[in-house]
């Protein structure tokens, strides 16, 4: 299976099964947005679960918080987002395509130009570039285009006057809180606050299915660390958590790799930053990022607001201004990652058997109740079983179609375990368990069932 196929067909297994839908398709699509459909936000709501699990309630040093995605439009021009959050666009003058030009230029010429515009011009044209759609060279000068979505704010007589963001980041509402967090909460340095929400980037080129999308979401942390503290071990040891996460997920060691920011790309404030990148089926890319910031954000939000944004060191009576290692990732490129590794076709006696391997705490369902047939006293002991177990396990009773259908399709959403209620349970108060991996079947007393599929979870 070429990689260009096994995206055609994830995207396709997406739609039928429903873990995400192309949007507003009966109004013609809506270009590169996507629905999660009932499945997908499933699968999404767990990687977000197990990611605040291990990041915000299991760490007594990480709290979190929910901040506003409008936020006062001189967060983002302290943060310089309003001059400087730009893509650097160029059009082929030929068969009138757009792209990113630091990426044509990365591609083709295997340096790094971003943010330097007047030179990425000249080296598309000195270079002689080809465009990748039509193969010839003419190309526009390079613009840039800010990301951000802007909107507009009423004021006191109900007009739209004052322009608003939508936050092209979580990051934004985490350093506006900081003052708020030291001052309510008993937190000591080293510490980190973290955060889950949708950002919105006006991305002009987007594309590769969920991978790039105008509207996702984030998941950060910024971990405030004393200036004197020996960072370099603390940002090893995050980059070994996002790579433990991108594994507990689904992926495979081999499919995820570190590329760290050269000196010419690394931004003035940074001391080093590192992206996990992933094999996806178009090549490896930025999953995951992780940044040493310095006292940048502190440092312009308390310069622009007037505010101070220092903590107490009392054991050592010192104040000053943290620096901060901020881990990101991207939660529907997680959503993607979880998806791509999980997928696998198998040949059972003759037939291809789609099977989706996700780890069984992220699996959309975890248990499948399938009585062999309608009739009145399987559906009695079948739903007797589905409403307890559902107590615990997220389950879905199903009794419609052939259980070789049924099978199929619970494979297909990647369901861990089925239950099959069949007319000798009536006898032996049994039923028999079906392992999504092995397709092995046991046959367990009902009253043991809860109990051994605790198990099965652990
Ligand atoms: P890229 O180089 O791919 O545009 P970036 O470096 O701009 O990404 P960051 O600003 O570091 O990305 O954002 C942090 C994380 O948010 C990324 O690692 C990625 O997982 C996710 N992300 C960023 N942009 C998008 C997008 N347009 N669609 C989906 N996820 C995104």
């Amino acid at each position: 299976m070429t990689e260009q196929t096994k995206m055609d067909k994830i995207i396709s297994l997406c739609k039928r099964r429903g873990f995400v839908f192309p949007a507003c398709e009966i109004y013609g699509g809506f270009a590169n947005s996507y629905s999660y459909g009932p499945y997908g936000s499933e699968l999404k709501k767990n990687i977000k679960d197990l990611w605040w699990k291990m990041f915000v309630r299991d760490r007594e040093d990480i709290v979190g918080i929910d901040g506003p995605i409008l936020l006062h439009p001189k967060v983002w021009e302290a943060s310089g987002h309003t001059t400087g959050f730009n893509d650097a666009l160029v059009d082929c003058k030929s068969c009138k395509k757009r792209f990113r030009a630091d990426h044509l230029i990365e591609e083709a010429l295997k340096f790094d130009l971003e943010g330097k515009i007047d030179e990425m011009t000249a080296a598309l044209r000195e270079n002689k570039v080809k465009c990748p759609a039509c193969g010839k060279s003419d190309w526009t000068d390079v613009r840039t285009f800010n990301l951000m979505f802007a909107t507009k704010m009423n004021n006191v007589s109900g007009e739209a006057d004052e322009s608003v963001y939508l936050r092209p980041e979580t990051a934004g509402a985490i350093f506006i809180d900081f003052k708020n967090v030291v001052d309510s909460m008993r937190v000591k340095i080293p510490f980190g606050i973290a955060q889950i929400g949708k950002a919105f980037r006006n991305e002009i080129i987007a594309g590769n299915f969920i991978f790039r999308l105008r509207e996702f979401e984030q998941m950060e942390i910024e971990y405030f660390i004393s200036p004197e503290e020996n960072w370099e071990s603390l940002f090893e040891d995050w980059l070994n958590k996002q790579e433990n996460f991108v594994k507990m997920i689904g992926a495979k060691e081999d499919d995820i790799r570190r590329s760290e920011h050269s000196a010419e790309k690394l931004s003035h404030y940074s001391k080093k930053t590192v992206d996990i990148q992933y094999n996806f089926p178009f090549g490896f890319q930025e999953l995951y990022g992780l940044a040493h910031r310095g006292d940048f954000d502190l440092t312009a939000h308390s310069e622009a607001s007037g505010e101070k944004l220092e903590y107490f060191d009392q054991e050592n009576n010192k104040r000053f201004v943290p620096h901060v290692l901020e881990p990101t990732f991207g939660v529907d490129r997680s959503v993607l990652v979880a998806l791509l590794s999980a997928y696998s076709e198998e040949e059972v006696n003759g037939e291809t058997r789609v099977v989706m391997h996700f780890p069984k705490n992220i699996a959309p369902v975890q248990i499948a109740i399938l009585p062999l047939s309608k009739k009145a006293e399987l559906s009695a002991v079948s739903r007797e079983i589905f409403e307890k177990l559902k107590e615990r396990f997220v389950c879905e009773y199903d009794e419609t179609q052939s259980i070789g259908k049924r099978y199929r399709r619970q494979d297909e959403i990647g369901t861990p375990y089925c239950l099959t209620i069949d007319f000798d349970s009536l006898e032996d108060n049994a039923v028999t368990v079906r392992d999504r991996d092995t397709m092995e079947q046991e046959r367990i007393k009902v009253g043991e069932l809860e109990s051994y599929l605790v198990e099965k979870f652990k």
